[in-house]
């Protein structure tokens, strides 16, 4: 199974629902619908009532984030994977570079997974280096860091996407080459085997994804789909995508 995956960060208000619609009744007819998993992630306030309108159709709603505890508390602002899944979302990404920037540390990530697999949300792991780190030939010791302090082999793996996004490349039009970033995708499979046996997990790949860039990273046997921020708030950029990534 592949993910398409659409980040919408920032953006989004009530009427944004007709995207949604497009990439749904696309999805619905696509030829190749059953190989792939379309995934939007809408800002919280647009969560219930997505979640709900979606439930039951092809395309599904996830959160772009949830605090780093179970049920209820008092932290002023702050969303539950309980409070998530209470209004239907089934996904949630964790550990996005924007939040790791805003404090978001190894010790917090794994609390946050923790308590979204215990909510039955299926978690998008996103790891990822810096320029200054890529430039110093430091990416996997990075990437393994990141993985090895949150992910635990007793998590359940089966609901588990790791998502590789080099900040570098978010938003920059900058992209790793198919050579790169197949090697990278490698490496980051044999790290996640060693944590969670031969069947590993899923990799997104992030960063500057859009419907010319795809071509480049078809061939990636190791990439399982795409965490796509931009190109995701218009339909057409999303469907492009989906269509020249099988095409
Ligand atoms: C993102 O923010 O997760 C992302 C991949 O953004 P973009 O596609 O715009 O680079």
């Amino acid at each position: 199974m592949k993910y398409f995956i659409g980040n919408w960060k920032m953006f989004g208000v009530p009427k944004s629902i007709k995207i949604l619609n497009k990439i749904n009744s696309f999805n619905s007819k696509d030829q190749n619908r059953n190989k792939y998993k379309a995934i939007i992630t809408p800002p919280y306030t647009l969560l219930e009532s997505f979640s709900k309108y979606f439930y039951n159709k092809r395309l599904s709603i996830g959160s772009q984030n949830c605090y780093q505890k179970d049920k209820f508390s008092s932290n002023t602002a702050a969303i539950s994977p309980f409070m998530l899944k209470s209004v239907g979302v089934k996904y949630t990404l964790i550990g996005h570079s924007d939040n790791r920037s805003e404090g978001d540390t190894d010790i917090i990530l794994k609390e946050k997974v923790k308590y979204a697999l215990k909510n039955n949300l299926k978690v998008v792991f996103c790891i990822g280096e810096n320029k200054i780190e890529k430039k110093n030939n430091k990416t996997i010791k990075v990437l393994k860091k990141q993985l090895s302090k949150v992910l635990n082999k007793r998590f359940n793996r089966k609901n588990i996407i790791v998502a590789y996004e080099p900040i570098w490349s978010i938003g920059t039009g900058k992209v790793p080459s198919a050579e790169e970033l197949g090697n990278i995708a490698l490496k980051i499979k044999r790290i996640l085997k060693k944590i969670f046996g031969k069947e590993g997990l899923p990799l997104l790949y992030g960063g500057s994804v859009d419907d010319k860039s795809i071509k480049n990273f078809k061939k990636i046997k190791e990439i399982d789909g795409f965490l796509i921020g931009g190109a995701s708030k218009s339909s057409k950029k999303f469907i492009d995508i989906i269509k020249n990534y099988y095409r």
